[in-house]
């Protein structure tokens, strides 16, 4: 706007995401388990297994964490290939370099912002992004700089919370506003940084629109799968 609130609530957000990552850092592996009661690692194994990522393949993981993704991909790609961790977060970036290094997987871990990404364009086969998207700032601009670093014929996965089946909506809300806060609060002493994600999942795009968030960033061929009733979705694109 004239009068630069935009700015200012910009930078807010940026601020907070960063202060929740930074406390959620170090409990973030546990927390997941015990919130998603697993299924984040299911979500993520299918999220691999149809990503069509083959030997020798270059690979981005954008807003990676605590590295799950990578760690998965480094299987995939194999002594040829090569897969990178990236996340705006210190914290976060370094629970996920030290995991990778305990489970001897050979990923560098690199600190950047994904809405200016650090790497020339068309280098990687495939980009991935876990629960990351709905944290950033700008998302018309990440997902550009997705689409730019992208080879023709990659593609860009987005797995992310996003609208849940309707008859079950009432039930997912109850969970995810009540009890998340009170398990934050029990398990990792932070109310706060659970109720903000909270808040960021019920305020994310959902299976739709964000489909057409990656047509409108040059994405072709968009297409989604929901998993576990829509709780989340795995949305991919090709640029061509
Ligand atoms: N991908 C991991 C996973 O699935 O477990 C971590 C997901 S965690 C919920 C979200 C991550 O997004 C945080 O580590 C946070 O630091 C990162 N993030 C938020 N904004 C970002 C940005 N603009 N660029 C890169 N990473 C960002």
């Amino acid at each position: 706007t004239h009068f630069g609130f935009e700015t200012v609530a910009e930078e807010e957000k940026a601020k907070k995401v960063g202060q929740v990552f930074h406390s959620v850092a170090r409990r973030y592996d546990l927390m997941n388990d015990v919130m998603s009661a697993g299924l984040h690692r299911l979500w993520k194994r299918f999220t691999i297994e149809t990503s069509g990522v083959r030997s020798g393949d270059r690979v981005l993981d954008v807003a990676g964490g605590s590295g799950d993704l990578s760690r998965l991909f480094a299987k995939k790609v194999g002594p040829t290939g090569q897969v990178l961790l990236t996340d705006i977060n210190a914290s976060m970036l370094g629970v996920g370099r030290d995991r990778l290094i305990d489970d001897g997987a050979a990923v560098p871990a690199l600190q950047c912002d994904a809405e200016k990404l650090p790497f020339p364009s068309n280098y990687f086969d495939c980009v991935s992004v876990a629960f990351g998207l709905r944290n950033m700032t700008h998302k018309d601009r990440a997902l550009a700089e997705m689409h730019r670093v992208l080879k023709p014929g990659g593609r860009l996965l987005v797995l992310e919370f996003s609208q849940v089946w309707s008859p079950l909506k009432p039930a997912y809300d109850a969970y995810s506003f009540k009890l998340l806060p009170i398990m934050g609060k029990l398990l990792a002493n932070d109310e706060d940084s659970y109720r903000y994600l909270a808040e960021s999942i019920r305020m994310h795009p959902g299976q739709e629109e964000l489909k057409q968030m990656m047509l409108d960033a040059g994405f072709g061929r968009v297409e989604y799968h929901n998993l576990t009733a829509g709780v989340v979705a795995l949305h991919k694109g090709w640029k061509y």
